[in-house]
């Protein structure tokens, strides 16, 4: 491959300013400079950077090994146990994490899954292990200059997605990397590259081989980035969603394109609510996936489904993600009360004491958001909506997130239970 013989491709011409980059990230970069080591802002925050969005987060790579960045940072941990990185403490609890240049792992064979991830590189060696050519991009501070191996700089010109060397071999290595070329896609409303797309339709069966705790993480990014409209569409048209959730993928088939649009005015809402609430419940968005497939099953059946048995049928329809994807357990708990609670809802309707249970509910608080979410889709009818808002004002929703407790006195805490609104409730999951 040419690219692996030349020389980077260096660019002062750029639109980077020191002002928008993180204080504590430039420290971290003046002083790995300062001691001789080579050390350049990476990943998602050039990429983001030059296309004018705020990045999510600063990332450092370096020439210096962990233990010599420990060494110069005082307020710096080392973590990972296979590649140890370093995260360095900076204002207000944030992380700025350094890593070392990396190398892909020796003696591995075409295309086969990585495992052990833990060999130290060059900075060539470790933009080439890197997935996507718009996230391989390094920003030397100190020359103020975008260094480009991959060329990544022109796909991010032109708006492409595309892996770094050959996509089969790439998404072979890791499964994983086919469901963050639509995140990034879908996100920065950047176009797949014609190879790129046409192996992840090839390899897209590569997914069940990926560790579930990461696919459960990547769909969670997935739903909740910001742009669910165009993350469904990109899955679904890539065939991953029908790997990923089968249930949601049968259910999309089968509308129309007016009751399409429905739906798709329910994943607008869940950007919307994600924009306003940083921290939203994970519960909430596998509720927001599932609801179309709940909404459906319960629209076709003959007759009204009896309260007892709507736990049990929500339980069975969302049993497969849950094991699919390894949704931890607390979370699927929030996920099915909060469907449940959204089918039960009218029927408790002038019914004081079931209206005085259910806001006592664990989950009431995100029960709420999620009614809240649909109102905004125009799915509430406006008597539903009445209704949902009377209750909210009879029975304040709590805040869905405490504080954390300083110290570990966390069960001391949570053992002293009052009534209803000043109990104390686990954050919804
Ligand atoms: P975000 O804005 O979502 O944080 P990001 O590009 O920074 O996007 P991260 O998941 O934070 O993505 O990863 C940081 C960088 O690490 C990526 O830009 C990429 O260079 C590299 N990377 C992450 N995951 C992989 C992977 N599975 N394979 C190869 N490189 C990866
Ligand atoms: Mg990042």
């Amino acid at each position: 491959m040419a690219m692996l013989e030349t020389e980077p491709n260096r660019l002062s011409d750029h639109c980077i300013r020191h002002k928008k980059i993180d204080r504590d990230a430039l420290r971290v970069l003046r002083r790995l400079h300062d001691y001789g080591f080579y050390a350049y802002l990476v990943g998602g925050s050039v990429r983001d950077l030059l296309i004018g969005r705020k990045p999510k987060d600063f990332d450092v790579v370096t020439s210096a090994q962990p233990r010599e960045i420990k060494r110069l940072f005082r307020r710096c941990r080392l973590i990972g146990r296979r590649f140890r990185l370093a995260h360095i403490l900076g204002e207000g609890g944030k992380i700025i994490e350094t890593a070392t240049f990396r190398a892909k792992p020796k003696n591995l064979e075409h295309g086969q899954i990585i495992f052990d991830d833990n060999q130290f590189g060059t900075p060539k060696s470790d933009a080439l292990r890197r997935d996507f050519t718009v996230n391989a991009l390094f920003y030397d501070a100190d020359r103020d200059e975008v260094i480009d191996y991959v060329d990544g700089l022109s796909d991010l010109e032109a708006g492409l997605l595309r892996t770094i060397g050959d996509p089969t071999t790439r998404f072979r290595e890791d499964p994983v990397r086919m469901l963050r070329a639509v995140k990034f896609a879908a996100r920065l409303d950047f176009d797949i590259e014609p190879d790129t797309r046409m192996a992840i339709l090839n390899e897209r069966a590569e997914i069940g081989k990926a560790a579930l705790p990461r696919l459960y993480e990547e769909l969670l990014r997935l739903a909740g980035g910001g742009a669910c409209v165009e993350t469904i569409r990109l899955l679904d048209e890539l065939r991953l969603l029908e790997i990923l959730i089968p249930e949601l993928a049968a259910t999309l088939s089968r509308l129309t394109d007016a009751e399409r649009q429905r739906i798709d005015r329910l994943f607008q809402a869940l950007d919307a609510q994600m924009a306003a609430i940083p921290r939203m419940p994970n519960g909430i968005i596998i509720a927001v996936l599932m609801w179309p497939v709940v909404e459906a099953v319960i629209g076709s059946l003959a007759e009204p489904i009896q309260n007892s048995r709507l736990r049990y049928l929500v339980e069975e329809l969302t049993r497969p993600l849950a094991i699919r994807v390894c949704v931890p357990r607390k979370v699927m708990e929030s996920t099915i009360m909060v469907l449940v609670s959204q089918l039960r809802f009218e029927r408790l309707v002038g019914k004081k004491n079931a209206r005085q249970s259910f806001a006592r509910s664990p989950n009431y608080a995100a029960a709420v958001l999620f009614a809240q979410i649909r109102a905004h889709a125009g799915h509430l009818s406006p008597d539903s909506a009445r209704q949902w808002h009377e209750l909210e004002q009879e029975f304040v929703p709590p805040p869905l997130f405490e504080s954390r407790p300083r110290s570990g006195n966390r069960k001391s805490r949570s053992s002293r239970p009052g009534r209803h609104q000043g109990r104390r409730r686990s954050p919804p999951s």
